[in-house]
């Protein structure tokens, strides 16, 4: 576990999470990704989505680096977190590999991309008269988007790091 965390962790919290609240989350989390590179699909250039390419490319590598930046480091190491990646952490990548500055700026990817793409869609809607089907894609949007907000807030209030992780929903004790 990176240091800097060491006198943050909370010992009143969940070791390890249920198998259903893992796949719960994850499926929340990726249904908001595929569904926010669906919303700018749209967007083509010669006949290629290439928003939706390039947000494909985004999503898998910062994964990829916040697994090794942030999970690497984490209490849960090794264990099954609200979000499982602990454990697939450890399929990866060494113990403490990360950095945790880079991992803080990675975590931006949680906070910049539902505004981005929501605006994104809302704009592709109106620029491209993209009808009825586009904004109930919006809404769903909006509405997985606020789904996994709370079911993540549930996870954070009872995780050991909640009050260091860089992307907690709960920083209190
Ligand atoms: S609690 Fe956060 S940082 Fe820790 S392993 Fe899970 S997802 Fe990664």
């Amino acid at each position: 576990m990176y240091p800097e965390y060491k006198d943050g962790i909370i010992k009143d919290c969940k070791e390890n999470y249920s198998p259903l609240m893992v796949l719960i989350e994850n499926f929340l989390h990726i249904s908001t990704w595929v569904l926010a590179g669906w919303l700018v699909w749209p967007v083509q250039l010669q006949g290629w989505p290439v928003l939706t390419i390039a947000w494909a490319g985004v999503v898998l590598v910062v994964q990829i680096l916040l697994k090794k930046h942030n999970c690497s480091g984490c209490y849960y190491y090794g264990k099954a977190c609200h979000l499982g990646w602990g454990k697939l952490a450890r399929w990866i990548f060494m113990q403490d590999s990360g950095n945790l500055k880079t991992g803080m700026r990675l975590s931006l990817f949680y906070i910049v991309s539902p505004p981005l793409f929501l605006a994104a869609g809302i704009l592709s809607g109106i620029l491209m008269d993209l009808g009825m089907r586009h904004w109930v894609l919006v809404g769903v949007y909006v509405a997985l988007n606020l789904l996994a907000f709370t079911v993540r807030f549930k996870g954070c209030k009872v995780c050991a790091m909640r009050k260091v992780c860089p992307g907690s929903a709960v920083k209190s004790g």
